[in-house]
């Protein structure tokens, strides 16, 4: 049966591990020698890494964990990745039958410009674009491209399970309860993450309505999200993009 795991690295980094029997593909192993001692340690062997951009904290591991089992790298066609083998752009389908998972490629430049996202089997692998209650700082892309990113991501179905590739979700609902107060949902979120990490357990996966529900950068629509973005800003903004770039960069010194 195919399962997903978090191998936390570095100080907030996850590289997910799909694992199928015997064997397991990695999205951005930033570190091999913490993808390989779970490997080891629990008899799996890799067939295929699956980057989604070229920083370092996503492909450290690629060119030791390659030289180590052959394995395919997948990453974005745009971008310098090490070891790749298969470069991977939007309309792409790859699939990986020794783990049962296919999953459709996404574009979603903005953090970086080649940056994609995986797709399939329910579960979303979203790299740096899209985090818990948050999203990726806008390094190489636009702030049109970024919104637009989220956007297409925001429009998976619900149950979707969203797989970011750092825990920052209870830094994220700090923020998100400054432009929303009054969301609901947004405090049951924080209670249930403040649980978890209490535990030092994982807040993801989330899905996509739990994001739609609370996540500010998905929300840009929502007049009230709009009229807290302006205040800040101390602009009438109106259109989403514009709110959308007003919150990122609020976010960005909060
Ligand atoms: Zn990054
Ligand atoms: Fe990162």
């Amino acid at each position: 049966m195919l399962s997903i795991e978090p191998i936390p690295a570095f100080r907030d980094n996850y590289i997910w591990v799909a694992r199928n029997n015997q064997r397991a593909a990695a999205i951005d192993p930033g570190d091999a020698a913490l993808l390989l001692h779970y490997l080891e340690s629990e008899n799996l062997s890799l067939v295929a890494i699956l980057n989604t951009h070229h920083h370092a904290d996503h492909v450290g591991g690629n060119l030791e964990l390659k030289a180590r089992f052959s394995c395919k790298i997948y990453g974005p066609a745009g971008e310098s990745i090490p070891g790749l083998t298969h470069p991977a752009r939007e309309g792409d389908r790859i699939s990986l039958p020794e783990i049962g998972m296919t999953l459709d490629i996404l574009d979603t430049p903005g953090h970086t410009l080649g940056h994609i996202a995986y797709y399939g089997e329910g579960a979303l692998f979203c790299g740096d674009t899209l985090f818990g209650c948050g999203c990726g700082r806008v390094f190489e892309g636009t702030m049109a491209q970024m919104h637009a990113s989220l956007e297409k991501l925001s429009h998976l179905p619900g149950d979707t399970r969203v797989y970011c590739a750092h825990e920052y979700t209870l830094a994220n609902i700090h923020f998100a309860k400054e432009v929303e107060p009054e969301n609901e949902a947004l405090r049951g979120r924080e209670a249930e993450a403040l649980g978890l990490r209490k535990k030092h357990l994982p807040t993801l996966p989330s899905t996509l309505d739990i994001e739609r529900q609370t996540n500010p950068f998905l929300r840009c629509f929502i007049p009230r999200v709009a009229e807290a973005a302006s205040r800040h800003s101390g602009t009438s903004l109106t259109s989403p993009l514009e709110v959308f770039t007003a919150l990122r960069q609020w976010k960005n010194d909060f």
